[in-house]
């Protein structure tokens, strides 16, 4: 018997981008464990990825083309050939793009976060035939533009300094969940003496191991932050001389924040003003010390209305009291643009026929499925092409999308390891190879390594990697450029700008060897300035913001629905909703992963008692979720974890695991975030209905 461990990497959209060793066994893998060499992954797997095996030889992996024989939506399909598959495909986005390619849209995200089975030969494909362009915004535009404009880039606290910090504050996260190895970095800290505290609408799990929670209403953290800027200014807990030198605009700020006193804040966040004072004063008062307070900013803020706001009144917290000094000081909301990526050379732009391809927003595909030929629109969306993503269960107002997927002059390719939601409205579905069957080279956007992946076994069944599909339709469409003849490896060896000081030593050969290697970047990378904004400075003032056409100050944007904001809607629909990450799935990957949903139980909604006695919901009560976008079923949990006026709907499942078929996004809305043009997953209110016989069969 031949044992051998091979070296890989995570590729499921989590920060922790862990380095894996992969034990095969006669060709088989037998065990994923995570390296305990690797610094940030230290041994250590979440309970998901522990049990990759069991994904990998899922007896549902998808191992030959399909063609459809059913209905759109049924999932009836029967096998065919790759000749015959591809065939199929080329000879119809020929005849589409014959007449517009821009009818043609690809749709990905991050089923897998590598370089080279994400956006480069499919890029390069794409780009080529002159299908529109993808804004791939359903994640993270919204923070990382507000990030960026006032701190120049995605760059922040590294991971490893977190256990030298005095001070953590979880903005907007449930690391438990869902940054598992910054948590135990905070572990750490908090032997060591430090205070956590998480700031979060609902009482997550990490929420509950901190020593504080704080739980604004959903959509209202900008104004919290203005309060704490308020409270530092108006007590002096400032760093004079960062604020001097590496920063801009403070005098507007400081008249800014005037009228952001905690009272008003406290009333717009539904908390006390006590929680806000202490915060703030805790805040300066440690930073003055000369002690780490790091700030572990995370996505779940930025899905409300002004949410791109919100990151960046946040990211202006650690200019204010000069928490960059310190190593273990400062922000982080991804690593992700302290990476040379070589995104040209990768995806090339450049085998575009036009400049003015026109961009469809990932996160209103529901509507845009639907729309028809227009100056505006231009062509309509004949042709959809997806791969590492699940549309149909993860984008916002999903009966739209679902209705969108169902039209029968529309073609849509399907690439994927099961055959998930959106596979079930494919006209041909090709079964892709998953992490441990192909090669690849990540960047990560939580700690500071480049990581390779190399593959451990042979594709299952007749799987090709994504690279090879495109590779594939690209020969068969007669593109000769010699792009479309490079191998992964090839790929992967210019992934990295090695001409940038901070890849200087990179060599993919000697990467797939060690398996990862350290960015060579500063410790604490703002300790004196140097930011990488247009003024060099942390810009309290953005001038960019104004050209933008958005405040370029901080302030504060309410949601479009709330209570507050939206009062008529809110007699008819009361609660705010959230459906952040439940701890056994990676937004919908892992759903089908029996042991993991065995453990999840079925779709709960989470809902205060005060809120439950009012409808007459006792625990354990089926009930119905509805505003007028839809509406989707799940089990009550009656607990104070969810604030008054609050539900929560940990997600997110697919709809054919759940029992009615739908899931949260039947609910949630398309409309987009101040800026980033994202999505506002957690900007709805909801009514909650125990689901009697009689409304079930109504
Ligand atoms: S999902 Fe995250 S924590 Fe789990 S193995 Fe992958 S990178 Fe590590």
């Amino acid at each position: 018997m031949s044992t051998t461990i091979v070296r890989a990497t995570c590729p499921h959209d989590c920060p922790d981008t862990c380095a894996l060793l992969v034990t095969v066994k006669d060709g088989v893998a037998t065990e994923v464990k995570g390296d305990p060499e690797h610094p940030t992954t230290a041994g250590v797997l979440c309970t998901k990825v522990s049990r990759y095996t069991e994904r990998t030889y899922h007896q549902d992996r998808l191992l030959y083309p399909m063609k459809r024989i059913g209905k759109k939506g049924e999932g009836k399909f029967a096998r065919i050939s790759w000749d015959e598959a591809i065939d199929t495909v080329v000879t119809r986005l020929k005849t589409i793009a014959a007449h517009d390619p821009q009818a043609i849209l690809p749709y990905s995200y991050a089923g897998t976060m590598g370089l080279v089975q994400g956006e480069s030969m499919a890029a390069r494909f794409l780009h080529k035939l002159g299908a529109s362009l993808l804004d791939r915004t359903i994640c993270a535009t919204a923070g990382g533009t507000g990030y960026t404009y006032t701190i120049g880039a995605r760059i922040g606290t590294d991971v490893e300094q977190f256990q030298n910090a005095k001070l953590i504050i979880f903005w907007g996260g449930n690391p438990i969940a869902s940054n598992l190895h910054l948590w135990t970095r905070a572990q750490e800290a908090k032997r060591r003496g430090a205070t956590l505290i998480a700031i979060d609408p609902y009482r997550s799990l990490t929420a509950e191991k901190c020593h504080q929670h704080i739980a604004p209403l959903p959509g209202t953290d900008a104004a919290l932050a203005l309060a704490m800027m308020h409270v530092l200014i108006r007590d002096d807990l400032l760093d004079h001389d960062y604020i001097n030198q590496y920063t801009l605009g403070f005098e507007q700020l400081r008249e800014r924040v005037q009228e952001w006193t905690p009272e008003r804040a406290a009333e717009v966040c539904g908390i006390e003003v006590e929680q806000i004072e202490q915060l703030a004063r805790l805040y300066g008062e440690t930073a003055l010390r000369g002690e780490g307070v790091a700030i572990r900013a995370n996505y779940g803020m930025q899905r409300v209305r002004g949410g791109g706001m919100a990151i960046r009144n946040i990211c202006c917290l650690p200019a204010l009291v000069g928490a960059w000094r310190n190593a273990a000081g400062g922000i982080q909301l991804s690593s992700g643009d302290s990476f040379p990526r070589d995104v040209d050379k990768l995806r090339r732009p450049d085998l575009l026929p036009s400049k003015h391809t026109r961009t469809i927003n990932m996160s209103t595909i529901g509507d845009d499925l639907l729309r028809d030929a227009s100056p505006e629109f231009g062509p309509r969306i004949d042709a959809l092409i997806v791969y590492n993503s699940n549309p149909v269960a993860v984008a916002p107002e999903s009966a739209k999308v679902a209705q969108g997927f169902a039209r029968e002059d529309l073609f849509t390719v399907v690439l994927e390891h099961f055959q998930t939601d959106t596979a079930d409205y494919a006209d041909i579905l090709l079964p892709a190879t998953t992490q441990l069957e192909h090669t690849d080279i990540h960047s990560t956007y939580g700690h500071l390594y480049m990581m390779a992946n190399n593959p451990a076994i042979t594709p299952l069944g007749e799987s090709k990697p994504n690279t090879e599909i495109f590779r594939l339709l690209a020969a068969r469409m007669g593109f000769d450029d010699p792009c479309f003849k490079d191998s992964d490896d090839d790929i992967a060896a210019i992934a990295f700008k090695r001409d940038d000081v901070r890849a200087i030593h990179f060599d993919w050969d000697s990467l797939k060897r060690k398996g990862w290697q350290k960015l060579n970047v500063p410790d604490a990378p703002f300790a004196q300035g140097g930011f990488p904004t247009p003024s060099g400075k942390c810009e309290f003032y953005c001038e960019r913001m104004m050209v933008d056409g958005l405040d370029p100050l901080p302030t504060y944007i309410p949601p479009y629905e709330s209570v507050r904001s939206s009062p008529e809607l809110a007699q008819k629909y009361p609660l705010a909703m959230i459906s952040p990450p439940a701890r056994n799935f990676l937004n919908s990957t892992f759903v089908n992963v029996q042991s993991l949903r065995n453990t999840e139980g079925a779709p709960h909604l989470d809902i205060h008692p005060d809120d439950a006695a009012s409808r007459g919901i006792v625990a354990g009560d089926v009930v119905r979720i509805f505003n007028d976008r839809g509406s989707f079923e799940a089990k009550a949990r009656v607990t104070d974890k969810a604030r008054a006026g609050l539900v929560v709907g940990l997600s997110i499942w697919w709809k054919k695991l759940a029992g009615d078929g739908k899931n949260a996004n039947e609910v949630t809305s398309q409309r987009l975030t101040d800026m980033g043009r994202g999505p506002t997953f957690y900007d709805l209110l909801v009514q909650v209905e125990k689901l009697t016989d009689s409304v079930r069969s109504a």
